[in-house]
C-alpha cells in the first residue's frame, strides 16, 4: 500500500495530483524551488521540501534532491505529473532502487516509447496502424531513395523528438537535402542526437489520441479519444472529447486496438496513443507514457478519475473498471489558459491583480493561480485549464461561451481572448478543422 506520495512537479498539475491523494486518504509531500515557496501546491500539501533554486535543472529536474526529499519525509511513492521527470526512465529506475514506487509505467516501457523509431516499430508489432515511412533511421545519403519510395511530400522527424522540434517538411526532391540537414541540426541542438527518420506527410489530418490505462499484469482498458487538432506550433491549445470527426463504431474500434496492444505489452498505468487521422484512417505517431494535460476532458465524459487509477495500479490494486462498465457521456472541451499574449504568444509573467474563476454545472477549473499570485518567469506558461462539460457538443459550446465571459484574470496577459474568438467561429462550431486550421486562422486574422 502507498501511504505517502511525493509530487515531483509544480503548478496546476501538482495541485491536481494532490487532490486525488487527499480523496484517497494518502499523505502528500510537495517539492518546490525557491521561486515557488508561496505556490498553492505547497500551501495545500501536508508537508513540503525546498529542492533548489529556480532553474528547473537545479530543482524540479534534480533527481538527487527529489530522492533526498523522499528519504527525509518518508514518502513511499512519487507521482511525476507531466513534463519534468515524468518520462525519464532513469528516474523511475533510481526510485525503484531506493524502494520508492514510481507512479507510472516500467522504465523499459518509458524507454521503448521515448525513442520514436522503437516506438513505431513496437506499435506496428502490437497491431497499431502506423504512418507509412522509413524503416528506422535515415542517413542523408539514403534520403532521396527513401523519400521516392514513400512519395512526396515527406516529413523528416527527429528520433529523439518532442515539442515539434527537429521536424521539417520536404514537398519535392528539390527541398529534400535542405530539409534533412535542417532537421538534423535542430535535433542535435535540442536533443543532443541528430538521428532522423522519415514519414509520409499527411496534408490535412486531425490529431486524435486514445487514453488507455493498464494494470501491468495484462489487463487494460481504453477511455475513448480526444481530438487535439487545434494546435499552434505543434502545441495543443483546445482539446475535445469526443472528436467531432468520429462516430461510436470508429471510437470503439480504434480504442479496442489500443487496449489490446496495451494488454499484450502488459502496460502499467495511464498512457496515450497518439494518431493522425485522415480520410477515415488512423496513423500512429507516438505514445506518451504519462498523464497528459488534456486528461480532464476524458474524466468529464467517463466520470473516471485517472489519477486515482494510476495510484491504484501503482499500489497493486488493479483497475477499478472493466471495459464494459465504461460509459461515454456527453461532450467536454478544455481550453489551456497560458500566461501569454493572445496574439503573439509571448510569455507574460507577473502578478495577478484580480482572479475570478467561473463555476456552475459542468465547469472545472484546474489552476494554482489566485489573486496576488506572482507567476515566476522560469517555467511553462500554462497557469490553468478550463474544462466544460455538456450533454451534447452544442450544450458544451453554449456553456463555454458563458464561462469565458465570467472568467477574469487581470494584471497579466492570458490566452482567454483567443478562446473568446474561437467560440464565435463557424468552423469551430461545425467541428470542421484540422491540425493546420489554427495557424491559418491566426495568420488570416492578424493581417
Ligand atoms: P512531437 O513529439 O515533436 O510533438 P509528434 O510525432 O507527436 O512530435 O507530432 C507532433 C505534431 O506534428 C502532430 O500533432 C502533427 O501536427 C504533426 N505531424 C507529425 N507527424 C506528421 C505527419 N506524418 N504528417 C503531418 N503532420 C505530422
Amino acid at each position: 500500500m502507498i501511504s505517502k506520495i511525493l509530487i515531483a512537479n509544480r503548478g496546476e498539475i501538482a495541485l491536481r495530483v494532490l487532490r486525488a491523494c487527499k480523496e484517497l486518504g494518502i499523505a502528500t509531500v510537495a517539492v518546490h524551488s525557491t521561486a515557488d515557496a508561496d505556490a498553492m501546491h505547497v500551501r495545500l500539501a501536508d508537508e513540503s521540501v525546498c529542492i533548489g533554486p529556480p532553474p528547473s535543472r537545479d530543482s524540479y529536474l534534480n533527481i538527487h534532491q527529489i530522492v533526498a526529499a523522499c528519504e527525509i519525509t518518508g514518502a513511499d511513492a512519487v507521482h511525476p505529473g507531466y513534463g519534468f521527470l515524468s518520462e525519464n526512465a532513469k528516474f523511475a529506475e533510481i526510485l525503484e532502487a531506493h524502494d520508492i514506487t514510481f507512479i507510472g509505467p516500467t522504465a523499459e516501457h518509458i524507454r521503448i516509447m521515448g525513442d520514436k523509431i522503437t516506438a513505431k516499430q513496437t506499435a506496428q508489432e502490437l497491431g497499431i496502424p502506423v504512418v507509412p515511412g522509413s524503416d528506422g533511421e535515415v542517413k542523408p545519403e539514403n534520403a532521396l531513395e527513401v523519400a521516392r519510395k514513400i512519395g512526396f511530400p515527406v516529413l523528416i522527424k527527429a528520433t529523439a523528438g518532442g515539442g515539434g522540434r527537429g521536424m521539417k517538411v520536404a514537398r519535392s526532391e528539390a527541398d529534400l537535402e535542405e530539409a534533412v540537414a535542417t532537421a538534423r541540426t535542430e535535433a542535435l541542438a535540442a536533443f543532443g542526437n541528430d538521428a532522423v527518420y522519415m514519414e509520409k506527410y499527411l496534408s490535412k489530418p486531425r490529431h486524435i489520441e486514445i487514453q488507455i490505462v493498464g494494470d501491468g499484469a495484462g489487463n487494460a482498458v481504453h477511455l475513448g479519444e480526444r481530438d487535439c487538432s487545434l494546435q499552434r506550433r505543434h502545441q495543443k491549445v483546445w482539446e475535445e472529447a469526443n472528436s467531432p470527426a468520429l462516430n461510436v463504431d470508429q471510437r470503439m474500434k480504434i480504442g479496442q486496438v489500443c487496449a489490446d496492444a496495451m494488454k499484450k505489452l502488459k502496460y502499467r498505468g495511464a498512457g496515450t496513443v497518439e494518431f493522425l487521422y485522415e480520410n477515415g484512417e488512423f496513423y500512429f505517431i507516438e505514445m506518451n507514457t504519462r498523464l497528459q494535460v488534456e486528461h480532464p476532458i476524458t474524466e468529464a465524459i467517463t466520470g473516471i478519475d485517472l489519477v486515482h487509477e494510476q495510484i491504484r495500479v501503482a499500489s497493486g490494486g488493479g483497475l477499478s473498471v472493466r471495459q464494459e462498465d465504461i460509459v461515454f457521456s456527453g461532450h467536454a472541451i478544455e481550453c489551456r489558459i497560458n500566461a501569454e499574449d493572445p496574439r503573439t504568444f509571448v510569455p507574460s509573467p507577473g502578478t495577478i491583480t484580480h482572479f475570478h474563476a467561473p463555476g456552475g454545472l459542468g465547469v472545472r477549473v484546474d489552476s494554482g493561480a489566485y489573486q496576488g499570485y506572482r507567476i515566476p518567469p522560469y517555467y511553462d506558461s500554462l497557469i490553468g485549464k478550463l474544462i466544460v462539460h455538456g450533454r451534447t457538443r452544442v450544450e458544451c459550446m453554449m456553456r463555454l461561451r458563458r464561462v469565458l465571459d465570467e472568467f477574469v484574470i487581470d494584471g497579466i496577459k492570458t490566452t482567454l481572448p483567443l478562446f473568446q474568438d474561437l467560440i464565435n467561429n463557424q468552423d469551430i462550431a461545425n467541428g470542421d478543422y484540422d491540425i493546420h486550421w489554427l495557424e491559418k486562422h491566426l495568420a488570416a486574422t492578424s493581417e
